[in-house]
């Protein structure tokens, strides 16, 4: 079946195994972090079988992710010194971002990130043995001393802290450009989710917030974040910004915004969420 009557939104099922037999078969290349293209194909697609059988890459490992409408679907390792196939191109997983449809984008997040884990889990980081794969589930396994070793997620959240008619959005040392954006921050060990919104709210700007509501959640493979968004009101405090994270922090009317993130991260759906609630009020 071709690519673009493949349904992974709805369709597509992950696994650790191929449970079907299947002619066709579809492959995400990875080397060295990159995804490979094929020229003059857009929107992207992965390999089909003939054509990763004669790119002439071989696969260092190949993982099984899952099947969609019975045709399985691996990721691909190659050597990073190989050569590139005539006809094909290395992109960075950034490339993609807004370029290809959301469920694709995700299954390619995927694949790169089972790859990095498989790559960096190879030896038990307590007893330094070679580590084997789980016939169970996704995870490596250290036979020497029973460790288990799955794909490793930072959760984070992100946080849209909002006064009426106003947005809180703060401009990030990090940030390319005149840009705002919403807070967020790692959730550090023995914290609830909602803790973290606390405290990375106060930690980042100084004020404090009540009424946090979830949004929705985000897969943000840069590495291998889990953004969980929340909308919050504001409850007291003056700004107190944290000089090595924000430059800049502002009340924007909610029609006057300044450049904002967009719509393919939580955060700008977060704030795009928002303006539709204020206008449907009116
Ligand atoms: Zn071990």
């Amino acid at each position: 079946m071709d690519w673009e009557f493949l349904d992974i939104a709805n369709e597509f099922n992950s696994g650790i195994s191929p449970s079907i037999q299947s002619d066709a078969s579809y492959h995400i290349i990875i080397s060295d972090d990159e995804i490979l293209s094929i020229n003059g194909v857009h929107p992207w697609r992965p390999l089909n079988q003939d054509e990763w059988r004669w790119s002439g890459l071989d696969a260092t490992v190949e993982h099984y992710l899952g099947e969609a409408m019975g045709i399985p679907i691996f990721a691909c390792e190659v050597d990073p010194e190989a050569d590139n196939p005539p006809g094909y191109e290395f992109e960075t997983l950034w490339t993609f971002l807004g370029q290809v449809d959301e469920p694709i984008f995700y299954l390619i997040g995927r694949a790169k990130q089972i790859v990095e884990w498989h790559r960096d889990h190879q030896f038990c980081g307590q007893c330094g043995a070679p580590t084997t794969a789980s016939e169970k589930d996704r995870s490596r396994v250290c036979k020497a001393c029973s460790q288990t070793f799955y794909p490793r997620l930072s959760p984070s959240i992100i946080a849209l802290v909002t006064k009426g008619e106003e947005l809180l959005l703060a401009k990030n040392t990090r940030a390319r450009g005149n840009f705002y954006s919403t807070l967020a921050g790692f959730i550090e060990p023995g914290e609830s989710i909602e803790e973290a919104v606390h405290r990375e709210v106060y930690e980042e700007v100084g004020i404090r917030i009540k009424n946090l509501r979830y949004y929705s959640s985000q897969s943000w493979p840069f590495p291998n974040s889990l953004m969980l968004g929340f909308h919050a009101e504001y409850d007291s405090g003056e700004f107190v910004l944290q000089k090595d994270e924000i430059v800049d922090a502002q009340w924007f009317y909610y029609q006057n915004l300044p450049n904002r993130p967009a719509m393919f991260s939580i955060s700008g759906w977060l704030i795009d969420d928002y303006i539709k609630r204020l206008q449907n009020q009116q």
